[in-house]
């Protein structure tokens, strides 16, 4: 199903939604037919971090669907009037019970078929003992070398992981 088809009537008067091209290149929009209102379906951004801990990166087993049982760094959606470094730091204590300070991107992650953008950020633990929280059953300390690269939960968390490592590895974050 596509994702357009999803809302069927109009937030802000109830009429019923139909799909039109509002602009030409553009994806069609869901337009209300009684009053007009746009429906744009933008994407969703989540706050992530990646913290070690002498050497090895924290990871959380999911508790929940999606990927229920498979692995991910700590972090969450970023609400609105919130900033994406301050999601991530709240998303970290409530995940893995932790107080972070933010350090440097370590990227941007998106993909057509995924409705969430990522950004993931490189951050130190301040204060707190690192313990599964939220949404997770387990909390775990890998040593680069032991990632679990067959059962991370998303694209992202490998493409975010690998990023991270790849550089840390060249020597470009902690030389
Ligand atoms: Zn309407």
């Amino acid at each position: 199903m596509r994702r357009n088809e999803e809302y069927r009537f109009c937030p802000r008067c109830g009429g019923g939604l139909e799909r039109r091209q509002v602009k030409d290149g553009e994806p069609k929009r869901l337009v209300c037919r009684r009053c007009g209102f746009v429906f744009y379906l933008d994407p969703k951004i989540a706050a992530c971090t990646i913290i070690e801990v002498e050497g090895r990166i924290v990871l959380l087993k999911r508790a929940i669907p999606p990927a229920l049982g498979s692995w991910v760094i700590p972090g969450g959606f970023v609400d609105l009037g919130e900033t994406v470094p301050g999601a991530a730091v709240r998303e970290t204590r409530e995940e893995a019970s932790v107080d972070v300070a933010i350090g440097s991107l370590v990227g941007v992650y998106s993909y057509p078929d995924v409705s969430v953008v990522i950004v993931v950020y490189e951050a130190v633990i301040t204060g707190g003992t690192p313990a599964a929280g939220d949404e997770s059953s387990e909390l775990e300390l890998f040593d680069p070398s032991g990632i679990p690269w067959q059962s991370l939960a998303f694209a992202s968390t490998r493409d975010a992981l690998r990023d991270y490592l790849d550089r840390r590895h060249h020597g470009a974050i902690y030389s």
